[in-house]
């Protein structure tokens, strides 16, 4: 098979290319640089002869503490092709964080694709696919967010609106989505100076080059809570220790089903708003992909099987899970 998911999810496309996992190819794609895509990438960058991403991912990668070689890094921009006997590997937009990509593996006898993580609208869906592998991290039909993210993203802006003169709102979520909502708030026209961490900070500064938005009064937040009127960005995994603080606290989790916006308690709040497709827009895409063979990463998706009958049932596509019968680890 010319592609497909491995048993620790890495995919394999083609004949000389790895996505997103470990695998002794000479070329290892990084899509994006979220933590459940860089699995593997210290053992790639010591073995891969080519390790290649968007310029943006690459700057992130630094950042996040991973030092890839001149001579092994390949920054490759959207639509640019690089040759590796004879396949063709390019990059593809992908609405997700900054610089997230989509795979194409062309070749004389096949061509295969992977989505990455991705939503819609703003994701070009790849044609003429024999296989293309897909991200459903949302891929129970039973369990669907009944809302955009445009309209997640008002709901926030209206917490912040009508919270922040009582103090600080602290924002909850994972790196590449807290930088995007940092960008999207400066869009909406929020203007209370930024708190975050060093990292935090760094990697928004490179989101908003990508974005081409000025991000200004962004600061380092370093010790205790700013005493002034501020949006704070901190990972997701510390609201449990910082709810406690002064202000209002507001998690972004694609898994909130319930509304847009849920009052979790006194001052908290989840904001349902996700990096992620719905399987309405996972429908969209293959619709206008129309692949030969979908396969559905069940790695880090939680119902890759039920999404595969969904789609076959749906779209007549042939669709399979894989790895096969694997406990989701992401
Ligand atoms: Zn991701």
């Amino acid at each position: 098979m010319h592609a497909r998911v491995g048993a620790r999810g890495e995919i394999l496309l083609g004949r000389n290319v790895v996505a997103d996992g470990y695998a002794p190819r000479p070329v290892r794609v990084v899509t994006h640089a979220h933590h459940d895509h860089l699995r593997g990438l210290r053992r790639s960058i010591r073995h891969s002869l080519f390790i290649v991403a968007t310029p943006t991912t690459l700057r992130f990668l630094e950042v996040l503490g991973y030092h890839v070689p001149p001579g092994k890094a390949v920054p490759l921009g959207y639509d640019r092709a690089v040759m590796i006997e004879d396949e063709v590997v390019r990059l593809l937009p992908a609405r997700h964080i900054a610089g997230s990509a989509q795979v194409l593996v062309d070749s004389r006898e096949y061509r295969v694709g992977y989505t990455g993580d991705f939503k819609m609208p703003g994701t070009l869906p790849m044609a003429d696919l024999d296989i293309l592998v897909l991200d459903a991290t949302y891929g129970d039909p039973g369990r669907q967010r009944r809302w955009s993210d445009w309209q997640a993203l008002a709901a926030l802006v209206g917490l912040i609106e009508r919270y922040a003169k009582r103090g600080p709102v602290w924002i909850y979520g994972y790196n590449g989505k807290l930088q995007e909502v940092m960008v999207e708030l400066r869009k909406s026209g929020v203007t209370l100076p930024f708190y975050a961490d060093a990292r935090t900070v760094r990697l928004a500064h490179i989101a908003a080059e990508f974005y081409g938005v000025e991000l200004r009064h962004v600061n380092v937040m370093d010790g205790g809570a700013p005493d002034e009127s501020a949006v704070i960005f901190q990972h997701a995994r510390l609201k449990s220790r910082l709810g406690r603080m002064p202000g209002t606290h507001v998690l972004l989790t694609g898994w909130e089903m319930r509304d847009v916006i849920v009052r979790t308690g006194p001052s908290s709040f989840n904001v349902s708003y996700s990096d992620h497709a719905t399987l309405r827009e996972i429908i969209e895409y293959l619709s206008e992909s129309k692949p030969r063979l979908v396969v559905i990463d069940n790695y880090r998706g939680k119902d890759a099987i039920l999404t595969a009958r969904y789609i076959e049932k749906r779209l007549g596509i042939r669709a399979l899970a894989m790895p096969a019968g694997s406990p989701s680890l992401g």
